[in-house]
């Protein structure tokens, strides 16, 4: 995964040690002894993410990660203390003084660092960062309203899981949640989750895997099942292992939990945390809500509810500017309804009408919050993907084509089911800076294999062979 990392530590052998494993993971990097230099290279390019000393004992490192968590401007900066040597107690006394999970450090990682358990944390929290950030592109004016009304509305509403498959640590600590978030905490058998659909579906699952002595096979099929899953994907996922297992912990992140600790942390680290994640996860529905409610009709198509047009091209010209700060490509498919004009001619354009509206749900529930759909003409629908390359763009292209064509669509009760088949065209690009026209012509490209997938006969994905910058 790439980012800007910012170093903050007084000891260079530190900085220098840091700096060559971020390297090595393929950071950018930039690292400094001082406050006032952190603050010169945040001003200079704002880091992805800042590795922090905070136990340094010559200036005040909680103010300087409380102050950037309380500014707008540098909020979403994910913050990791990297300083501190005796674990629980560091990490307790950190929190106990300043609230530091919620107004400062994202974690806090003992020396000896553990490189696998670090590099996974850093990619949880990039990840969780940049979901963030393709929310926030939706809507700039949601930026503010966002973090301030998630800040301050939070326990109330939040619903809470606990799963477990052992029902007396599972009990401990959920109590432990019960009385420290003052929401209540429901109580989950794993292995009933994993066989059926969690009602209401829960904002955050604790997942107890402390006694599990597996390898943390179990916790890895379950983290990878809720990921997959339409109605739990966009879940927090809170796992606490059995002490000294940080390889467990970082395969935990990686398949994409979003925060993973072990036994030895206090009661109130764990609230702390729980909270945090809660305060993370309303914030994010929030900006969903707002994009979904607060943009207006104009840029909505009336009969799909999805984007229409008119939507597409900033929020493109945003996408692609993503693509070149991150340096991670991005993906553009036109989707076409295959002979359309008989499915209209054969069963009434009322049919017709719902066959697109079917295809705008399936569409919808099968793309990552952070992708774009929209109709963008008749029976032509555009899908726009962040972080996409050829391979991914084609694999994903094919699975929205089989989406269409696996299932038939249902007309009524009394009617026939309907057979329906897409062609998709798919074209990626942005590592270059791209304007306006160039991003058009890499929407006509998508187009060309549009054609080119009609050409070959149709129920087809074409991937456009020339690059669009
Ligand atoms: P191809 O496989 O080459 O794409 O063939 P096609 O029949 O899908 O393409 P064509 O462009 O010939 O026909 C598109 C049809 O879509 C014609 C038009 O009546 C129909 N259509 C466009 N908008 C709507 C709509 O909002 N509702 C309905 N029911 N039909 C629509
Ligand atoms: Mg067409
Ligand atoms: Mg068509």
């Amino acid at each position: 995964m790439t980012g800007r990392i910012l170093i903050v530590d007084t000891v260079p052998t530190n900085r220098i040690v840091l700096k060559v494993k971020m390297l090595a993971a393929q950071f950018s990097v930039d690292a400094c002894g001082s406050r006032k230099d952190a603050e010169l290279a945040i001003a200079h390019k704002k880091p992805d993410l800042i590795l922090i000393n905070l136990s340094d004992p010559t200036e005040d490192r909680h103010g300087f990660c409380r102050e950037l968590k309380e500014n707008p401007d540098t909020a979403a900066i994910a913050i990791i203390s990297v300083g501190v040597i005796d674990t629980a107690r560091a990490r307790f006394a950190a929190l106990d003084a300043l609230d530091a999970l919620d107004a400062g450090a994202d974690d806090v990682l003992p020396r000896p660092i553990n490189d696998a358990l670090l590099l996974a944390r850093m990619r949880s929290l990039l990840r969780v960062r940049h979901a963030r950030h393709e929310l926030m592109l939706r809507d700039g004016t949601s930026r503010a309203l966002g973090f301030e009304e998630a800040r301050r509305n939070f326990d109330a509403t939040a619903r809470i899981a606990f799963l477990s498959r052992h029902t007396i640590s599972g009990d401990a600590l959920a109590a432990q949640l019960d009385s420290g978030l003052a929401v209540p905490v429901t109580r989950l058998e794993t292995d009933k989750v994993l066989a059926n659909s969690v009602a209401p579906v829960p904002d955050l699952f604790v997942i107890d895997g402390t006694q599990d002595n597996d390898g943390g096979r179990a916790v890895f099929r379950l983290i990878s099942d809720l990921r997959s899953r339409a109605e739990t994907r966009l879940s927090t996922l809170f796992v606490i292992l059995p002490r000294n297992e940080p390889d467990i912990a970082a395969m935990v992140l990686d398949l994409g939990a979003d925060d993973a600790v072990s036994l030895d942390i206090s009661d109130g680290e764990m609230v702390l945390r729980a909270r945090a994640l809660v305060r993370q996860k309303l914030l994010h529905d929030k900006l969903r809500d707002t994009v979904r409610n607060g943009l207006h009709a104009a840029v909505t198509d009336p009969l799909t509810g999805l984007y229409n047009r008119r939507y597409v091209e900033p929020h493109l010209s945003h996408m692609a500017e993503q693509a070149r700060v991150s340096q991670r490509e991005f993906a553009v498919m036109m989707l076409d309804i295959d002979n359309f004009k008989s499915i209209n001619d054969r069963n009434g354009h009322a049919a017709g009408d719902k066959v697109l509206i079917e295809i705008a749900n399936r569409l919808r529930e099968n793309l990552r919050a952070i992708d774009l759909v929209a109709r963008i003409g008749g029976e032509e629908f555009m899908v726009a993907m962040p972080n996409t390359n050829n391979e991914q763009g084609h694999i994903a292209a094919d699975r929205l084509r089989k989406l269409i064509s696996a299932h038939p669509f249902s007309l009524g009760t009394d009617k026939p089911q309907l057979n329906v088949t897409m062609s998709v065209g798919v074209a990626v690009g942005g590592l270059e800076r791209l304007n306006r026209v160039q991003i058009d012509s890499m929407c006509n490209l998508a187009d060309e294999a549009l054609y080119a997938a009609k050409s070959a006969g149709r129920d087809k994905v074409a991937m456009s062979e020339r690059l669009a910058s």
